[in-house]
């Protein structure tokens, strides 16, 4: 690429930039997030608060999603001690307007509103060479290996920048990356005219029921314990939820595989996705699957535990897929085009949207099951 070509300078919309700004920093190794207002701007390659490198765009952050990487970073899990660097800014889902660019920076310009792939992949290693890029190995992700967006300013390399249609509501590009994974696993698996058992109906298998809904998917099934979040599912089109607890603890049992079982010509679904994480609703969500389905599993166990590959893997003819991530840009083109369409609603599964400042209170609402899906509101609308 001709450097020479390009202006010397960043490009701005506002002359001056403020030297500090707000952000939720992971501030010791232990459960909690901290709020301070005297954090640097972010620097890209120049290593200079608020100047982009010449491949990094400045983002002026105006709302954010709050995701259960969040809250794990938040509660600081094993997951999160074992991975999170002390001092990091976290978050890594939002729309905002961008404010400045590196010399060398062509598809975005200051003023344009954008969102971003959090995982950011190195783009010169073997996996984004071949078109794979969101499997990369080391792949740093926002918030998690590298400063996110949870602050008034991020700084992102071009190559994961999206720029959102004007047609999508602010809050709605701000939970592009769940929504992402949503539609990536979904598109995975092939859902067309097809039975689907959805096992976990948190905020990305209910996005998942919507999105399956939408791509054709005939039957619609989903397996909950949360009673609201199994009314939302049906409300946003599954056929049928079905509380998967043992009857002991109030829910069906099994009796509950053997439904679908006879409702789905006595074979079971041709496609689960999964989405808990949880052990028993694997298994259960393999045993409601037809012989030679499809599964596509998104939902991350927390610990390793026992699962009879030969029955409800090669007995059974499965094909099984792991998801990961959103596959780059395919995945943000088809989220794109199914709210374009108006083929999928997001506001049922946004319950909240607070102030930045409250972000204690989004993770207690988290944690009590009664916010799915919450939206921080750092800097207002974008226009
Ligand atoms: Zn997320």
């Amino acid at each position: 690429m001709a450097a020479t070509t390009h202006p010397p300078t960043p490009r701005t919309t506002s002359g001056s930039l403020p030297k500090t700004m707000r952000a939720l920093i992971k501030s010791t190794a232990g459960p909690g997030l901290t709020l301070v207002t005297d954090r640097p701007l972010p620097s890209g390659s120049t290593g200079k608060p608020g100047e982009p490198g010449p491949n990094d765009v400045l983002v002026r952050v105006h709302k954010a999603g709050v995701c259960g990487t969040d809250r794990h970073i938040y509660e600081w899990d094993d997951w999160a001690a074992g991975r999170i660097p002390v001092g990091i800014v976290t978050g890594h889902e939002f729309v905002g307007v961008v404010v400045r660019v590196g010399s060398a920076v062509e598809q975005v310009k200051p003023g344009d509103r954008v969102s971003a792939e959090s995982h950011i992949a190195p783009g010169h290693d073997y996996n984004s060479l071949i078109g794979d890029a969101h499997v990369a190995r080391n792949m740093q992700i926002l918030g998690v290996d590298r400063d996110g967006i949870f602050a008034d300013y991020a700084m992102i390399p071009q190559s994961h920048i999206w720029p959102v249609n004007q047609d999508i509501p602010d809050k709605w590009a701000a939970i592009f990356d769940p929504f992402g994974n949503a539609v990536h696993t979904v598109m995975s698996a092939g859902v067309s005219v097809k039975s689907v058992l959805i096992t976990g109906a948190g905020i990305i298998g209910l996005m998942a029921v919507a999105v399956a809904k939408a791509a054709g998917a005939q039957q619609l099934f989903v397996a909950e314990p949360d009673p609201r979040r199994r009314e939302l599912a049906l409300k946003l089109g599954a056929k049928k939820a079905y509380n998967p607890l043992p009857k002991d603890k109030g829910g069906q049992g099994d009796d509950w595989v053997k439904e679908i079982k006879s409702t789905v010509q006595g074979e079971g679904v041709d496609v689960l996705l999964e989405m808990s994480g949880n052990a028993s609703a694997i298994v259960q969500g393999f045993r409601a699957m037809r012989q030679g389905g499809t599964a596509a599993l998104l939902g991350i166990p927390s610990k390793s535990f026992n699962f009879d590959i030969t029955e409800h893997i090669i007995f059974k003819g499965a094909d099984v897929l792991g998801i990961n991530g959103r596959q780059m840009w395919q995945t943000w083109f088809q989220m794109e085009r199914l709210i374009l369409a108006g083929a999928v609603n997001l506001d049922d599964i946004i319950t909240h949207e607070l102030p930045f400042e409250d972000y204690n209170r989004a993770f207690e609402l988290m944690q009590s099951g009664e916010g799915i899906k919450i939206v921080l509101d750092l800097n207002g609308p974008t226009r």
